[in-house]
């Protein structure tokens, strides 16, 4: 039975990285029904960060990326203890100043064949130093600690990313000093920029709680982490979760690093978010914005001029966040004969008894006619901006009160 796991240490917020890495494991478990596991790394006690391992958990559950077992390492230091001493007993190890370490027998290989590209990756034992395995703290080090916990707990493949590839030669001397089975070992190649360099802030490469918050949607970035470096045949880019399980195999994940490009994933958003129907839009965007007092009551305007409005902003709206942008406009700065113009439209305005599309509209032409001026004008005088999403209909849904106030601040 295949069971995976990833094995987080709390020293940071997830970033896309790691985030894959976790994805990754959970498409291969659910795509073979096996069992995707959690162990939470906290052996380096002193890098730990307040709120990571929160915020972990925080993106697993918001992902929906759920897990079958969880396991927290720093609860589990007497059994590190015992295999490394089972390790001295046998002569595979020895104290030093307190800590312990691994001897390791030179004159060999070490090699595997990797899952990710399958091919052999060999190292020279000679290279490799007699390294700690138990600290004087007490606590074990990553190499020990993950070498026993994915024995003991069957882990099947360790899937991860090809910053740890140096480690895995050491942890092969480890299972072959306990006598212990090897996993298959699958590194996943690092992810980079557009600019093939080490991805970072500069290519919009957040943590996945920043992203988030930027209004991406969760359907939208597990797409667009599945594709990258995963690539199933085909040029269909779009494609939901069962879609992504029942494709997943190892051997479609590539070798070559995959490029982050945030363009891709604003575009990948936007997709997501005209597909959605209304309903389930009004509902992301009452969750997304629920501190927002001005854009919870806009959601609860007239259904029917608000689906009007919803329909159109999917099409130009990227991330939820930028929904705040197209209803809210900004205070746009005027010339004087623009001003006169916003002075009309305001008494015009003023007297309009129904406030509706309609009322509005022939207002506005009313406006248009006297003052001989393009409709442009009177999108900039009421948004601030030079066009966007149908006047009328919007100022219907920000109501007379608040317009007249809006064209007041503007004089
Ligand atoms: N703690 C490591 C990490 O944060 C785990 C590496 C591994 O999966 O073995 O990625």
């Amino acid at each position: 039975m295949v069971r995976v796991r990833i094995a987080p240490s709390p020293t940071g917020i997830p970033h896309i990285g790691n985030t894959r890495t976790a994805f990754f494991n959970y498409l291969f478990a659910k795509h073979t029904e096996g069992k995707f596991i959690v162990r939470i790394e906290d052996t380096d006690q002193g890098r730990i960060v307040p709120g990571a391992k929160k915020a972990i958990f925080e993106i697993l559950n918001w992902l929906g990326i759920s897990w079958d077992e969880e396991y927290v390492q720093s609860e589990r230091k007497n059994i590190y203890k015992e295999h490394a001493e089972d390790l001295i007993r046998k002569k595979m190890a020895y104290k030093d100043e307190g800590a312990v370490r691994f001897k390791v027998s030179t004159n060999r290989e070490v090699s595997w064949v990797d899952a990710i590209g399958n091919k052999k990756v060999s190292f020279k034992a000679d290279v490799i130093e007699d390294f700690v395995i138990l600290k004087s703290d007490g606590f074990p080090t990553y190499h020990l600690a993950s070498v026993v916990d994915d024995h003991l707990m069957n882990i099947s493949h360790v899937i991860r990313g090809d910053e740890w590839i140096s480690s895995t030669p050491k942890h092969i001397l480890l299972y072959d000093a306990f006598g212990w089975d090897k996993p298959i070992f699958a590194h996943l190649s690092v992810i980079l920029g557009t600019d093939k360099t080490k991805l970072s802030k500069r290519h919009g490469a957040k943590s996945v709680l920043d992203l988030k918050n930027d209004g991406y949607l969760k359907e939208a970035l597990l797409n667009f982490m599945g594709l990258l470096g995963w690539n199933p045949g085909g040029d269909k880019e779009i494609m939901n979760i069962k879609e992504m399980i029942k494709l997943f195999d190892l051997k479609d994940v590539n070798a070559a690093s995959p490029i982050f490009d945030i363009k891709k994933l604003d575009w990948m958003n936007g997709e997501y978010l005209r597909i959605m129907n209304n309903e389930n839009l009004k509902t992301l965007l009452s969750k997304f914005y629920d501190q927002d007092k001005n854009i919870l009551s806009y959601l609860k305007s007239d259904p029917k001029t608000l689906d009007f409005i919803l329909d159109l902003a999917k099409t130009r709206m990227k991330t939820l966040k930028e929904f705040k942008d197209l209803i809210l406009p900004k205070v746009p700065k005027l010339s004087g004969e623009e001003k006169n113009i916003a002075e009309t439209l305001f008494e015009k305005f003023s007297t309009i008894k129904i406030w509706n599309k309609m009322t509005i509209l022939s207002a506005m032409k009313g406006v248009l006619n006297t003052q001989k001026t393009k409709g442009s004008i009177l999108y900039k005088i009421t948004t601030g901006f030079e066009k966007g999403l149908p006047l009328p209909e919007s100022l219907e849904i920000l109501g007379k009160e608040k317009t007249l106030e809006r064209i007041k601040k503007v004089l």
